[in-house]
């Protein structure tokens, strides 16, 4: 019985991988992404801090790690949550 449900459950994992891969196959590519799954923060435009100045004084701009990205560089794609394709 063991057995069974041991061969059964992995065969499910097999049958979801071979539709996971077919789907990557006839799927099209992300063009926000390029299909990566990720892209340049717009934020700091890769460069992972940005200028910032609490006073709006230029003496006291401050590089900050990015908001956006955490420092990253690049952002997750939110077109196809990473995953390069549809
Ligand atoms: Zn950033
Ligand atoms: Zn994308």
């Amino acid at each position: 019985m063991l057995t069974l449900s041991l061969a059964s459950s992995s065969t499910i994992r097999a049958l979801k991988a071979i539709t996971e891969a077919k789907r990557k196959k006839f799927a099209l590519p992300c063009s926000v992404c390029k299909g990566k799954g990720f892209y340049i923060c717009k934020l700091c435009k890769g460069n992972s801090t940005i200028e910032w100045s609490p006073l709006y004084d230029f003496v006291f701009i401050n590089p900050c790690v990015c908001p956006a990205c955490e420092g990253n560089r690049v952002q997750r794609c939110l077109n196809c949550l990473g995953k390069g394709y549809y």
